[in-house]
């Protein structure tokens, strides 16, 4: 429940508000916000009904918050979240775009790959060494070995990378590496990873389940952040739906709906939504027209011979072309 003190409310009106609610014995937080102070009275829903909120002096609104209230909710802080990664930003109004293969595969392939999406465009590279693939007989990444690759591609390129972490365990391995950690759909639900990762100091990009609701998917990012790590940022990337014409249905309704509910950056991965290579440019015009805060886009010099998700990967010069069109659009839609 949060309770929102009037701009001109006294500090004695807030306290006495504090003070009823922590007779309840109600957890209270109080943030200022555009001017205005909140009193969180969190977790316990039912304190609601324990008081005339409303008639307290100094009050101006009670709102009810289903669930107990998400510091990731808009109703915590309405003002956009912008997540430092690296030397980029993803959220502070410019388009943010993460490239480079699904999974790093020698050095050769993942530094050639740096190398051409730095120079087109890209502001931070993407690239596995933990795959989560569906057999385990497949490639499965290479571990440390790929971490140092994506930390010498930094070196040489400049741009920060972010990287899956797919085990609890592995946490702080590619936290010392990555400046960014992923959660892939498969383990949006996988608590003690979302846990884990909100008790190191990496941001986290946190994929939507292909099976999760909106609110499941903002719930996942209020585990992350209730460890403490507030710098996350969601990615729609397609769920499963009836139709298998392509891998999977990209939501793109889900991506102005979750901005709407959460103040966290909301970027779009057409790659993974498609599977196929032919439908990537239009689902990322599709995502910058629809307001998505960035793309994610597979990136590979030699798809053919790749070990992970060559159907989908686009050509070095694929992407760069594909670039201009997204700056075009996104320099003509409203902020
Ligand atoms: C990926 O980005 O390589 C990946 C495995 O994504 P997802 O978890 O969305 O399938
Ligand atoms: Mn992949």
């Amino acid at each position: 429940m949060i309770i929102v003190m009037h701009s001109d409310a006294t500090e004695e009106e807030v306290e006495s508000v504090v003070e009823r609610l922590q007779s309840f014995g109600a957890e209270v937080s109080v943030s200022t916000e555009d001017g205005r102070t909140l009193v969180n009275g969190s977790i316990e829903t039912l304190l609601q009904n324990e008081a005339p909120w409303d008639s307290f002096p100094g009050v101006e609104m009670v709102m009810p918050v289903v669930r107990g209230g998400r510091r990731v909710g808009r109703e915590f802080k309405s003002a956009n979240t912008a997540v430092v990664v690296g030397n980029a930003m993803i959220g502070d109004g410019e388009l943010a775009v993460i490239a480079g293969p699904c999974a790093v595969e020698s050095r050769d392939q993942l530094i050639d790959t740096a190398r051409a999406v730095a120079s087109t465009g890209a502001t931070i590279l993407r690239g596995d060494a933990f795959k989560p693939r569906t057999s385990p007989y497949t490639f499965q990444g290479l571990g440390k070995a790929g971490l140092e690759i994506l930390a010498e591609a930094r070196d040489l390129t400049g741009l920060p990378f972010v990287a899956e972490v797919i085990d609890p365990r592995d946490v702080e391995l590619v936290s010392a590496y990555a400046d960014m950690l992923r959660i892939g759909t498969r383990n949006m639900s996988n608590h003690a990873l979302l846990k884990e990762v909100g008790r190191q100091p990496k941001p986290v990009l946190l994929k939507r389940g292909r099976a999760a609701t909106v609110e499941e998917w903002i719930d996942a990012a209020e585990y992350v952040h209730s460890e403490g790590n507030p710098n996350i940022v969601l990615v729609e990337r397609g769920i499963r739906g009836f139709d298998s014409s392509a891998r999977n249905t990209l939501d793109i309704t889900a991506v102005p709906v979750a901005q709407g509910i959460t103040h966290l950056p909301v970027m779009v991965d057409p790659s993974h939504a498609a599977g196929r290579k032919d439908l990537v440019a239009a689902l990322a015009r599709a995502a910058v027209a629809v307001g998505a805060d960035g793309v994610m886009i597979d990136v590979h010099p030699n798809p053919e011979t790749a070990l992970v998700d060559g159907a989908q990967a686009l050509l070095p010069q694929e992407f760069a072309s594909l670039m201009v069109d997204l700056n075009a659009i996104k320099a003509v839609i409203p902020e």
